[in-house]
Order: C-alpha cells, then structure tokens, then sequence
C-alpha cells in the first residue's frame, strides 16, 4: 500500500488469532475446523456454552466503551441479563441501566458519578471502571482542608505577631533608653 510516497507493509503475523485467549499463536496450534473459527486448538475443547459465555462477557465489557450503544446492542444487553445468574447476569443488569439512561459514551461518568452513584459504585465494584473521580474529589477536599489549616496557622501567627507588637509597645514605654 502507498500512501504519501511511504510504502506501508502489511503487517505480518506468523500465526493466526484466537478470540477466546486473544493470541496470535502458529498455524500449528489451529486444527482445521478451529481454525475457520478462529479458535485455538486448546481453546476449541470448551464447550459452546463456555465459548458463549466468554463472548457474552468481552461483550459487556466492550460495550461499555462503545461511543454510542446502539439499539441492537440493547437487545443483546438485555439478552445477557436474562441468561446468566450470578455476577455476569448482573454486570449486564447494571450495563443494561446505564445504555438506557445514557447511551452516549461522552460524558456518562460524571453523569453517573453525580446522578446515579449506586450503578458508578456498581461498575466499579465489576472492574468495569476505575473509580477515578472519587479519588479526584477526595484529594480536592483533603487539599481544601491542608489550605484551610494552613490559613489558620497564619492568622494564628499573624495574630500572635500582633499580640507580640503590643506587648513590646507596651512594654517600650519601661524600656531604659
Ligand atoms: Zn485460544
């Protein structure tokens, strides 16, 4: 390919890329059937449900991330919400939430941050998210509070500054020229 009189090869992997375990791996780690796939020999031996339940996992996760959760998207969210008991029907339950009230990527953690604390602490608690924000505003309070002692450190001295002036004025008077 030529783009800009810069010849760009292609970039070659020596094998091919499994979706469950995300590897590149060699030609010799698919079989034939797997290989149309794109499983790994190894990777092939689990079950449909098992592969199923890897896919619907990377797919909630994935989601997530989407710029805009499409309709469809939706439907399958909700799909997964359904299927599974335990924690990936729940982690579907708490992203079905969040699409609904806020599909668009942009801006959704504040939003969920300010409006909708339990499904913030809810994609945290799953690891779906960093719990960034909270540690942003706690460390804005904490540094609120070191200002705050410190200003009334200094009103402190200043005052005892004060205190120390009228004392030595008073004291002047006494004071042998
Ligand atoms: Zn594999």
């Amino acid at each position: 390919m030529k783009i800009l009189g810069f010849i760009i090869k292609k970039k070659k992997y020596r094998g091919h890329y499994c979706w469950v375990c995300q590897s590149v791996l060699p030609n010799e780690k698919f079989s034939g059937q797997a290989h149309s796939n794109h499983i790994c020999k190894k990777c092939s031996k689990l079950s449909k449900e098992e592969l199923a339940k890897i896919s619907d996992e990377r797919f909630i996760y994935d989601v997530f991330f989407q710029k805009n959760i499409s309709i469809e998207n939706l439907y399958r969210i909700e799909k997964i919400s359904k299927k599974y008991i335990g924690e990936l029907g729940e982690q579907a339950t708490v992203i079905l939430k969040v699409a609904k009230l806020h599909p668009l990527k942009k801006k959704r953690l504040g939003f969920l941050y300010f409006k909708h604390k339990e499904l913030f602490d809810e994609l945290v608690r799953f690891g779906i998210i960093d719990d960034l924000i909270t540690h942003r505003i706690q460390d804005e309070i904490e540094y609120e509070k070191i200002i705050e002692l410190q200003e009334i450190e200094i009103k402190r001295k200043q005052q005892k500054y004060d205190i120390d002036l009228i004392g030595v004025d008073e004291y002047s008077d006494d004071l042998p020229l």
